[in-house]
């Protein structure tokens, strides 16, 4: 029986870890960095068709319906006079079950592991080298070596694996860009509401059916390679509160006052797409590629990526990079295009913007072509 080392116990991992199984005699062991997963995280997390088509293959449309929010549309505003611009019906593209569905990350992760036996989730491990002999030898941090068939490395933005892999050229680059996260209790929109400032935008959104809403907010922001290196600036209070002010002063969303438990982190994306040499290598999630986070498409990639990579192993094929590369070019280049048209500042290419806006947001072969593509995998 071949065996598989998942590093990573996030979206991707996790995810394919349930496919394994339930659906193959691949025998693996997840190896997380952490200590524990967090359970009580209140995050949110939006996820398309696409990716919901799949998870529920596992039975994700059993899960509570307290805990999971469907919306119908995403609604874009001017931020400054909350003006609305327009709305996309999301909801066209949901069938049977099958639905844009969003939740805490925690409720996610918490069904993920809810399938897996403990045993086989290793925490606290770091892996330092990987050598391919017969075959491939992980070696970790705290001296404990062991030898897989394969490794899939689901370890994120920061992977350790592709570091290893491609040294520096492996490391993902700041994008010029910080988030801020927090939540909002009893907002007066349903739905998703996409707010359009200079420089920033800002999505908020149910996560439940009890009137708790996530808060994002992406803000165009240059910094200094000590600030970026710097992981104490984001935890500064200061440093949070001003930038939440600074969007806040340019709407009339009251910001400072509605958005609770605010959290600031500097946003990392991929350089590149980088192919392992080794055939019995694959990088999956947000460690294949990392997207700029204006398409909400990153946690819905990393599970298509999954259900790509174990198709591909339990049928001993190897389309997997082939149909990631092609994926994974079409979403960076609709994250790009998002980011721009967002944070446009001047008043006249708002303007423009808008009416662009207005009238792609009802067009179907627009919508078909841009959305359509990416959701009906
Ligand atoms: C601000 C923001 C908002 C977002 N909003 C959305 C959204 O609404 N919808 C959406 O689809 N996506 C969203 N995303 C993207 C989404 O969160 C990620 O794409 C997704 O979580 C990636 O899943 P993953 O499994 O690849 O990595 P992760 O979920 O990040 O999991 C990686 C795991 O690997 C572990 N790890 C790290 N290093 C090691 C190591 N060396 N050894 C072992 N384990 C390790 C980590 O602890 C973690 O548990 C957002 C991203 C950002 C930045």
């Amino acid at each position: 029986m071949k065996n598989i080392a998942i590093l990573g116990g996030g979206i991707s991992g996790l995810f394919l870890a349930n496919l394994l199984e339930k659906y193959s005699s691949f025998s693996y062991k997840i190896f997380e960095k952490k200590n524990s997963l967090d359970l009580t995280d209140g995050y949110g997390i939006q996820l398309s068709v696409n990716s919901v088509n799949l998870l529920n293959k596992l039975g994700f449309e059993k899960i509570n319906s307290n805990d999971v929010y469907f919306p119908k549309n995403v609604n874009f505003f001017d931020i400054s006079t909350l003006k609305k611009i327009c709305d996309i019906n999301l909801s066209q593209f949901n069938f049977d079950n099958n639905r844009y569905t969003t939740l805490k990350r925690s409720k996610l992760i918490k069904f993920f592991l809810s399938n897996i036996p403990k045993e086989k989730i290793i925490f606290d491990s770091d892996l330092i080298d990987i050598k391919e002999r017969e075959k491939l030898t992980l070696s970790f941090r705290d001296k404990n070596t062991e030898e897989f068939d394969y490794l899939v490395a689901a370890d994120g933005v920061y992977s350790k694996t592709k570091e290893i892999l491609f040294k520096k050229e492996g490391l993902p680059k700041y994008f010029n860009s910080i988030a801020l996260r927090g939540h909002i209790h009893n907002f007066k929109n349903a739905d998703i509401s996409l707010y359009l400032g200079p420089n920033f935008h800002v999505v908020i959104y149910p996560i439940n059916q009890n009137n708790e809403f996530n808060f994002i907010s992406i803000i165009r922001k240059q910094l200094s390679e000590s600030e970026i290196s710097n992981r104490n600036l984001f935890n500064d209070k200061i440093f949070t509160h001003n930038l939440i002010k600074q969007i806040s002063d340019k709407s009339n969303l009251n910001l400072t006052e509605i958005v609770k438990e605010i959290k600031c982190f500097p946003i990392f994306v991929s350089k590149k797409i980088h192919i392992p040499q080794s055939k019995n290598i694959f990088l999956t999630g947000d460690a294949f590629f990392s997207f700029p986070p204006s398409f909400a498409q990153g946690a819905s990639q990393s599970i298509e990526a999954a259900y790509e990579l174990f198709t591909d192993l339990t049928n001993n094929s190897t389309s997997y990079y082939k149909t990631r590369i092609s994926k994974t070019k079409q979403i960076n280049s609709r994250s790009s295009i998002n980011h721009f048209a967002f944070h446009l500042s001047h008043p006249l290419n708002i303007f423009f913007r808008n009416i662009v806006l207005k009238y792609i947001s009802k067009n179907e072969s627009f919508l078909e072509n841009y959305l359509g593509k990416i959701y009906n995998n």
